[in-house]
């Protein structure tokens, strides 16, 4: 089949520049491919800086989109700001005005520049006393602009901008903003294009020439029912109106439209990705055969949950059905994954089938090892450990049982991945702490050309839009109860200097069994500074406030043997107190542990903070997290009352430490705060999105626009549902869509 290079990218610089992708050659050859050149007022020399941020068609620069407008609310007249002032307003306002004149005054050896300016109600200036030869050659007599800022009233009854923002704009554009209405759109200008003479104003003639001119050429890309369904604005208008808004209100639709799309066609890449691991691949069919779990079920100590029960259910539906399992189990630290993955195990043991269990590190793979072995002691089963500690003899023999079938469950980290691994009849994975994996591995995993079930379990709970997003192709099941016994944490923050009593505290707990973590922050950059701070205090609280208990220290660059002795000793009750740097973050289980005091707590990251907590509380015994902090942070905390639903982004910006803090002590459920800290971070950071191969949002943010999310996820699974391989006619524009623009972000949804 003949294909031709075509550029693909929806032209905001700095993002994925000069990406080729390849279209179908029968596609109708199309104007808007044309080269930005021939644009008017644009040219090749243009074009060339144009090209440099990755523009080079016509239908590129119609997506270079603005990056902010001028805000037509806060425009007033001069003799309305003037009542302003006057009655003691002292926020920024915008003025739209016409220069008249210019002069520089001379104060002794200081010039300073002063602008006269006016609009219809009266005469205003604007001062600089910095760069004013600069300043000088920017406004010339009968130029509009339009002036933002704090205005005063100078000693002559006038008003004054100091050193004002402004924007130049057209006159004609000034009596349109005014009196109709109209919006005006700013462009970034990147170096590339100031190069060549680009300002707003050229900038905006371009565009308002292309738009006027070629935004009728484009194509629908989103079928006429969901246009109609979703009122969404039609393509061109939204080209139309993104660029140059009739109203506030056409501006925000087109917004909408321009979201909506994204987040349809991701949706649609997320229930392509689902449906072929579903129809594409055939799985396994387990179901329970003999007394295996049932006897399992007897020798456990307690009862499960309700919440374990119904999601042991949905695993063991989707380990019947034919095809293979793919669910994300969320549950909070110490809800009890574990035993849930565990049951789904000896399921596959009963229908002859090998498993796999990986954990992120070693230390926790070794402690899996360790709790499944006590706890399938007396039932018929074999399990091994691989982690790249193993020895080699004992690594040949552990390949060898499994390639044997000698060995039913295999215990290790992504070594498990490694070459040479290799299974009898491997039919479940159960991959322990998601977002350490991600993606990726699961994907590798399976073209590796295993169909097995799979099982991600994340402690990590996944705020709802992204597990709707990143994560929807999956089956979404969720331990959302504490096994009873369990008592809420008493989380409190503490300044640095309540320290003494603190360590009283622990001291006094410890005569009573509880044993203590106290934990310091361990950063990359600040790394050795880090951990010598850990090993001196370790060193002095030996000595003084901690003299009468027994204190041990284990940080990242004891080596692992070293590591697992002292964790050993400490789970086995021979130290009360355990300093650490934070190496005990990830799922270690020590009941007796219910003390956590975590120093510069500020320093950490929500969800570090909440996977630290969860070290504590594992046992019928009430848990302590004390996190402590500067002293201003921790009379903050306890002051301020944040109301983290409707917290302003201001608010979140000045305070995102603070409120962090108090964040933890208002909140145990692991979801409230991926919630707050979704907000307090913003979609930006959220692991594993960078990692897992889904394309980036530009337009639609994860968190402010969860509705949206719904709707097009809604939308784009209910036509996925009907036509799973898109070969209808009435999608056919999906399709087309998909391959053009979304090329390549199709491997996302094959599989193998
Ligand atoms: P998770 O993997 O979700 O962090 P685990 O499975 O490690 O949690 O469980 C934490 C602890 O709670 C373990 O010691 C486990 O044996 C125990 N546990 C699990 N389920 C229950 C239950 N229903 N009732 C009481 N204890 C439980
Ligand atoms: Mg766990």
């Amino acid at each position: 089949m003949p294909w031709d290079k075509d550029y693909k990218e929806f032209c905001i610089p700095g993002q994925r520049r000069n990406q080729v992708t390849i279209t179908m050659s029968n596609s109708a050859p199309n104007i808007l491919n044309e080269s930005v050149k021939f644009i008017k007022s644009v040219g090749p020399k243009r074009a060339e800086s144009f090209a440099k941020i990755g523009i080079h068609t016509i239908k590129q620069i119609l997506f270079y989109l603005p990056s902010r407008y001028l805000d037509r609310s806060t425009i007033l007249s001069i003799n309305k700001a003037y009542g302003y002032i006057i009655n003691g307003y002292q926020g920024e306002l915008t003025i739209i005005g016409k220069v008249i004149d210019k002069e520089k005054v001379r104060y002794g050896r200081k010039e300073i520049l002063k602008v006269q300016m006016k609009d219809e109600s009266g005469f205003f200036e604007c001062v600089w006393f910095q760069g004013t030869r600069f300043f000088q050659n920017l406004f010339d007599p009968g130029e509009y602009y339009a002036i933002s800022g704090k205005p005063s009233v100078s000693k002559y009854g006038n008003i004054q901008f100091v050193h004002p923002d402004f924007d130049r704009i057209l006159e004609d554009e000034s009596q349109e903003f005014l009196n109709t209405g109209k919006i005006i759109p700013f462009y970034r200008i990147p170096k590339e294009l100031r190069s060549t003479n680009l300002g707003d104003l050229s900038l905006r003639r371009i565009l308002h020439y292309a738009v006027e001119k070629y935004a009728s050429s484009l194509q629908e890309t989103l079928p006429g029912d969901i246009i109609e369904i979703h009122e969404l604005l039609p393509i061109e208008l939204t080209i139309k109106n993104i660029h140059f808004p009739e109203n506030k209100e056409l501006l925000e639709k087109a917004r909408i439209r321009l979201k909506f799309e994204e987040l349809f066609f991701i949706e649609i890449l997320v229930a392509l990705r689902k449906s072929n691991l579903k129809t594409n691949i055939s799985g396994t069919s387990m179901k329970i055969r003999t007394r295996l779990v049932s006897d399992f079920l007897k020798s456990l100590p307690f009862e499960l949950t309700k919440a374990q029960l119904h999601v042991l259910s949905e695993i063991r539906k989707d380990m019947e059905s034919g095809k293979p399992m793919n669910r994300l189990l969320q549950g909070d630290v110490g809800s009890g994954k574990t035993i849930v993955a565990l049951i789904a195990m000896l399921i596959a043991k009963d229908n002859g089938y090998q498993s796999v269990l990986m954990a992120p590190t070693e230390i926790l793979a070794t402690q899996h090892f360790k709790n499944l072995s006590r706890q399938l002691k007396g039932i018929d089963i074999n399990i091994s450990l691989l982690t790249g500690a193993t020895r080699s003899k004992e690594r040949q023999e552990v390949l060898s049982g499994l390639l044997k079938h000698e060995c039913d469950i295999i215990i290790g980290t992504h070594a498990l991945f490694e070459e040479g691994v290799e299974f009898n009849k491997l039919g479940l994975v159960v991959i322990d702490e998601q977002h350490r994996f991600g993606v990726i591995q699961r994907s590798r995993l399976i073209s590796k050309g295993f169909s097995p079930d799979i099982l991600v379990m994340s402690a990590t709970p996944i705020p709802r839009t992204l597990s709707m997003t990143i994560y929807g192709d999956l089956d979404l099941s969720v331990i959302n109860e504490m096994p009873l016994n369990r008592k809420k944490i008493i989380t409190n923050v503490r300044g640095e200097s309540k320290l003494p009593l603190i360590y009283q505290f622990i001291v006094e707990k410890s005569k009573q069994g509880y044993q203590s973590f106290i934990i310091y922050p361990l950063v990359k950059e600040s790394e050795k500074v880090d951990l010598k701070a850990a090993i001196t205090h370790y060193e002095e609280l030996r000595e003084t406030y901690l003299s009468t208990v027994r204190v041990a220290l284990v940080h990242g660059k004891l080596k692992w043997n070293e590591k697992e002795e002292i964790m050993r000793d400490f789970a086995n009750g021979n130290y009360d107190v355990l300093i650490s740097t934070t190496v005990v973050e990830v799922g270690i289980d020590i009941p007796d542990a219910n003390i956590i005091l975590i120093n510069d707590a500020h320093r950490f990251g929500l969800s570090q903070l909440h996977q630290l907590r969860g070290r504590v509380g594992r046992s019928s015994m009430q848990g302590y997290c004390i996190l402590v902090t500067r002293d201003e942070y921790a009379e903050k905390s306890l002051t301020y009352n944040f109301n983290f639903e409707y917290m302003s982004e201001s608010v979140i910006e000045k305070n995102k430490t603070v409120s962090r803090l108090q964040a933890m002590s208002k909140f145990s459920s692991g979801f409230d705060i991926s919630e707050i800290d979704l907000k307090l971070r913003g979609p930006g950071n959220i692991f594993g999105i960078k990692q897992s191969g889904f394309p980036e949002l530009k337009y639609a943010d994860i968190v402010n626009d969860a509705e949206l999310i719904m709707k097009a996820k809604d939308a784009a699974f209910s036509i996925i549902g009907k036509d799973p391989t898109l070969k209808h006619s009435e999608h056919q524009l999906i399709r087309d869509t998909l391959l053009n623009e979304y090329r390549e972000n199709l491997d996302y949804s094959r599989i193998g």
